[in-house]
């Protein structure tokens, strides 16, 4: 495809993406397709011919858009929100468009030094000191691997460089909470802590981890010859937005010499606000961070940023350094291929970068905040309304309750609330993700899409109630 061609087509797909963002509300939000029912449309093989843009046109329209859930939508309330701001969208179109690839700072060091200045932008947005330091990672997942390899790294002097895990003495352990995400669990796992020696702890009644519990599983570890290495608190835990008390998790890891890594995935974008931050208190005491800027903040998926406090830590475990990635420059600048686990990097900077200016901090903390009300507001519905009940804490944008009319209990009251929730996603006019808290399915409403207004949430309330009082 030559420039001219690219104007074309590219000026008709811009307006094409504009259309279906002006229009998403009028749409269902969740797609309703049968598993194979997309594949089943597409051809065996890749044409030999060129095809023309308006065949590729129709059967995304055609094909494609039939298999599309709207995470957009003004009503999805499903999961968390993983906002896609149109601002953010331009620069990764530019980032696609530039076709750069960061190996090292020569490689591209506008990518390399645009990613270090949001990384900083964010940092003073958030209220963290300046001892971090950060880089943007794909996913939380992949920071949280990170960060436990750093831990394992830390704990053994760097016994990578010997016989790895397999020639350690002592069984490494590692802890979280119960409610932890299980992005935590795979990354022990792929950091080859092993099953055995992962301890989900329990939690309060506010779904938080209880350190009283975490002291009794450290001292029984060490008791039965075993290391205790990390913690992963979570700051907004992924089912109830619980939050870990960083402080006395803090202290027993010093006292032991574990890493603590905060997870505070979704959570995280709400500390742009300064009334939020209790809710991190003692953020400073850990080893490693991370936030997705990709889900309540509205930076296009994927944007992880990994705060770290010992850079050069997690350089000297993470670093390779053949010959033809060497450069003159390499001692005055930052090499991120250095700070993660892929090589390659996507200039991913830009789009944070085109949200922050194109937007500015003041209007996110706004929508922010507006989220916040809707699901106070909401909270105080499910309060003030006989037969529901409030599962959660609401001091973010996630309400949990269930509808427990006289009579029902155990497995008929399950099955209430999957009937009632489902018939309200297969309307099309909302989208949940019910989950399983203490043993019993309960709804979710995962606050937080861009275009989501007040009055989405009293439409949702009143879908609600029509569905499960009947
Ligand atoms: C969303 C989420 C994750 C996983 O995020 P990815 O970026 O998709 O890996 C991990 N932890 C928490 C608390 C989350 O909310």
């Amino acid at each position: 495809m030559q420039p001219e061609e690219f104007r074309r087509i590219g000026h008709e797909l811009i307006d094409w993406i504009a259309d279906y963002r002006a229009g998403i509300a009028d749409l269902p939000v969740w797609s309703r397709v049968e598993p194979g029912v997309v594949r089943g449309q597409l051809p065996a093989d890749a044409p030999e011919q060129p095809e023309g843009f308006a065949a590729v046109r129709e059967d995304l329209e055609q094909i494609i858009m039939p298999g599309i859930s709207h995470w957009q939508h003004p009503r999805f309330f499903g999961y968390f929100p993983a906002n896609a701001a149109l601002a953010s969208v331009l620069g990764d179109l530019v980032s696609s468009g530039l076709g750069q690839l960061g190996l090292n700072w020569q490689a591209s060091p506008a990518l390399t030094e645009l990613e270090e200045q949001m990384a900083e932008w964010m940092r003073r947005l958030l209220g963290l000191s300046e001892a971090w330091r950060g880089a943007i990672q794909d996913t939380a997942s992949t920071s949280t691997l990170v960060a436990l390899i750093c831990a394992r790294e830390r704990i053994t002097s760097h016994g990578a460089t010997r016989g790895g895990l397999q020639a350690e003495e002592l069984p490494l352990t590692v802890y979280c909470s119960g409610q932890s995400h299980s992005s935590v669990e795979k990354a022990a796992l792929l950091a080859g802590f092993g099953w055995a020696n992962l301890r989900p702890i329990g939690t309060d009644a506010d779904h938080a981890l209880r350190p009283d519990l975490l002291a009794e599983a450290v001292a029984a570890d060490l008791a039965a010859g075993r290391r205790p290495c990390a913690v992963v608190a979570t700051i907004g835990n992924t089912s109830t937005t619980g939050l870990d008390p960083l402080e006395p998790i803090a202290a027993l890891c010093r006292e032991h010499s574990m890493w603590l890594h905060v997870d505070a995935a979704m959570a995280g974008s709400a500390m742009i606000l300064p009334e939020c931050r209790w809710m991190w208190q003692g953020v400073e005491l850990a080893d490693s961070l991370v936030l997705n800027p990709h889900k309540w903040l509205g930076a296009v998926f994927d944007c992880s940023l990994f705060y770290v406090r010992d850079p050069e830590h997690l350089v000297r475990v993470m670093s390779t350094n053949p010959s033809y990635l060497q450069t003159a420059a390499d001692g005055a600048v930052t090499n991120y291929r250095d700070w993660g686990i892929p090589l390659g990097r996507r200039f991913r900077a830009l789009k944070l970068w085109f949200l922050l200016r194109l937007e500015g901090a003041e209007a996110l903390r706004a929508r922010l905040r507006r989220d916040l009300e809707s699901a106070k507001w909401l909270a105080a519905q499910v309060d003030a309304t006989p037969g529901w009940v409030r599962l959660n804490q609401v001091h973010l944008q996630t309400v949990c309750a269930r509808h427990e009319p006289p009579g029902l209990s155990g497995d008929e009251l399950d099955r209430h609330t999957l009937d009632w929730v489902g018939r309200i996603n297969a309307s099309g006019a909302a989208f949940l993700t019910p989950a399983v808290l203490d043993g019993r399915w309960m709804c979710r409403v995962s606050i937080g899409a861009e275009p989501t207004t007040r009055a989405d949430v009293e439409h949702l309330w009143a879908a609600m109630r029509a569905e499960a009082e009947g």
